[in-house]
């Protein structure tokens, strides 16, 4: 039974890199030397071939990466490195809580560790050569740091909780813990803008002036009671533009990057707050909350029947039962699982970025937010011709032509 487990996980850790690995293969092969048709006129000479060139230096460090990360883990399973390190902290930490903690927040930081080289290769050599880049080292390791001191303080907080929840009341915890993780995100989409992105960023109120006025304008028009639009200063780590839409009840915001507003003119800004409320109009946060309401469920659940069997530790080499083991194997179990998690949840995903594309078209003009989305698309050096299978499992937006070809029909 044990030698079986530990080839099942040893196989899911393998299929789902592989996977990984052969989507991204499948969505370099199929890039066209030429943008497709419809696409011809949006970039300038020589703007299309940098978008390639873009997609190939990205995705060949997600292959190295991936390949390394594998190898890491095999590594580690088989010189049975996760069970000494274990049975090492066993040997100070008697607090069942404590030790559990301890090897997670160990194994957190020597990941991020580990895979800083790949971060920093990724910022300034390919970001940077692409001109997206803006951080200085300094701004970059300072960045990290915060990161990762906020990641640990978050961790060691609800871990301690949901680990002494597992211990006090058994193989029914997870109706509990399933309600603090809940808890957690609620929390989280009020602290987000208050002090997490504030950490990194900063946030100031849009200018008053004639852009103000007409984001007003459209949502005034449309009944929509908007307690704040801001201004995130995303040019401080990168020249990508976005936009995105915070909060429920009565404090709803609107973000706007800076870099946003510098790409685009006053109307096809509006179209992207239309865009916006378009998700907000068409449910798709509390759609999100409900989805994210499942997947803690289930993956609760699917932990509660592992998590104090004993051949899960012993497949990966351990003497006796070890909750963090447990919890380790379990984790690299759900992967396949969750692959599959995430394209059904893409897919919702992809259809509601068109229904709120159709709801900004319908409130406030389809032709603005088609040229909003081509320049975006241009600005951002975004893959105009996406593999379908490589878009099923890793994009939450359809492929700028499909939204195109949404919106001409609305027109
Ligand atoms: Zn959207």
């Amino acid at each position: 039974m044990e030698s079986y487990l530990f080839h099942i996980i040893v196989f899911a850790l393998i299929a789902s890199t592989v996977w990984d690995i052969f989507l991204n293969w499948l969505n370099l092969r199929h890039t066209a030397i030429v943008p497709p048709a419809p696409l011809t006129s949006i970039y300038e000479a020589q703007g299309y071939a940098k978008s390639v060139r873009y997609l190939r230096a990205d995705t060949n460090l997600s292959f190295l990466s991936n390949t390394f990360n594998l190898a890491l883990l095999l590594g580690l399973l088989f010189s049975g490195a996760f069970v000494s390190l274990d049975t090492y902290l066993h040997s100070y930490i008697q607090h069942p809580v404590l030790h559990a903690l301890s090897f997670f927040l160990i194994i957190g930081t020597l990941n991020e560790l580990i895979f800083l080289p790949f971060c920093y290769y990724k910022t300034f050599h390919i970001e940077q050569a692409f001109g997206f880049n803006t951080m200085s080292l300094m701004q970059f390791f300072q960045n990290k740091i915060k990161a990762y001191v906020l990641m640990m303080l978050i961790a060691f907080l609800i871990g301690y909780i949901l680990l002494y929840i597992v211990l006090m009341i058994g193989p029914n915890f997870w109706y509990y813990s399933w309600a603090i993780i809940m808890g957690f995100i609620f929390f989280t989409q009020w602290a987000y803008l208050r002090f997490i992105l504030p950490l990194f960023n900063r946030l100031s109120p849009l200018k008053d002036g004639s852009l103000r006025q007409a984001i007003e304008d459209y949502v005034t028009k449309l009944d929509f009671d908007v307690a704040e639009i801001l201004v995130v200063n995303g040019s401080a780590q990168s020249t990508k533009a976005n936009a995105f839409f915070m909060g429920l009840g009565k404090r709803k915001r609107i973000v706007l990057y800076d870099t946003l507003l510098e790409t685009l003119k006053e109307q096809e800004i509006v179209a992207v707050v239309a865009h916006e409320l378009g998700h907000y109009k068409k449910r798709h946060v509390e759609w999100g909350l409900f989805k994210a309401f499942l997947r803690t469920g289930l993956m609760q659940f699917l932990l509660a029947t592992a998590i104090f069997s004993p051949a899960l530790s012993t497949s990966l080499g351990s003497p006796a039962m070890s909750l963090p083991l447990n919890i380790l194997g379990f984790f690299f179990l759900y992967q396949l699982l969750s692959l599959l998690l995430d394209g059904i949840e893409y897919a919702i995903m992809r259809r509601q970025e068109l229904e709120a594309d159709a709801y900004a078209a319908q409130t406030y003009c389809p032709k603005k937010l088609a040229s909003s989305l081509k320049k975006l698309a241009v600005h951002n050096l975004t893959n105009l011709s996406p593999h379908p299978l490589f878009v099923a499992f890793n994009h939450n937006h359809p492929p700028l032509l499909k939204r195109l070809e949404a919106l001409s029909k609305l027109k």
